[in-house]
């Protein structure tokens, strides 16, 4: 298979604290990869890292064979690393459609560059409509995004990184602060989502985590002490002691 994504011994401390400590990992064509850990392990350091918010002490990212270490995140964005869900960009003010709209012309702005050859000859509504349609939120198009439940806003994030052609989605806690009923209509769109593009989800809800992860790696104080299958996990007696806790 395929490696889009891959890090290579990634190091970040802050101060004393090794908040990641080489940090090696893919991320292949069509699968959901889940980094799980307890707080504080590292999780959001390690996504900060991949996508240029944090420049690493030591180590690289490569995106699909190309070192990326070096760029800004706006121009790996503009390779196609979408992240969602860390912070609510949505303009709860507008629509979900203006949103969108939005967020594939703010990226075009933002890095432009990239964007221009694929805008000048896209119909950007149709893509928008194309997004909110893929998201399950069709008949919300001319919704304002307030009025959007939670999970809603959810799916309108989703909607708003497909308009930016993306290589790789990178997730942190997808699930937070969805109930169940979010979190089940969520589950199938991630499901679906690997096709467009391969997943590295971090995330706590474990029983999304079993049903989704194709593969997943256990972060704990900074390094990985496990990656596997969700079987090899379930067994790994290390993890059992260090974060299932059973
Ligand atoms: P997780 O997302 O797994 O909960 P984080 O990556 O947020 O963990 O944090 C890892 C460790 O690094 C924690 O001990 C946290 O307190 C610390 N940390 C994170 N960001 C900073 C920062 N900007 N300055 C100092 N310490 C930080
Ligand atoms: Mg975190």
């Amino acid at each position: 298979m395929t490696e889009v994504l891959e890090t290579r011994g990634l190091r970040k401390a802050f101060g004393a604290l090794q908040a990641t400590d080489d940090v090696s990992l893919t991320l292949r064509a069509g699968e959901i990869h889940a980094i799980i850990g307890p707080n504080g392990a590292g999780k959001s350091t390690l996504i900060g890292q991949i996508c240029g918010t944090l420049p690493p002490d030591s180590g690289s990212v490569h995106l699909n064979g190309v070192d990326v270490t070096g760029l800004s995140t706006q121009a790996r964005a503009g390779r196609g690393l979408a992240r969602t869900f860390q912070i609510s960009q949505l303009a709860m003010e507008d629509t979900a459609l203006q949103n969108v709209l939005l967020g594939a012309v703010g990226a075009s702005k933002r890095a432009w560059r990239f964007w221009r050859p694929a805008l000048r000859h896209a119909d950007l509504r149709d893509r928008a409509e194309a997004a909110l349609a893929r998201v399950g939120l069709d008949g919300h198009a001319a919704t304002v995004t307030a009025e959007l439940s939670h999970g809603q806003r959810r799916q309108l994030e989703v909607a708003v990184a497909l308009t930016l052609n993306p290589q790789v989605f990178i997730m942190d806690e997808p699930m937070a602060g969805l109930g169940a009923e979010g979190s089940a209509r969520l589950t199938p769109l991630l499901d679906s989502l690997r096709q467009e593009a391969p997943i590295l989800l971090v995330e706590h809800d474990m029983d999304a985590v079993f049903a989704l992860a194709d593969r997943i790696s256990v972060l704990v104080y900074g390094r990985i002490i496990a990656s596997g299958t969700v079987e090899d996990i379930r067994r790994d007696p290390a993890v059992r002691d260090a974060y299932l806790g059973d």
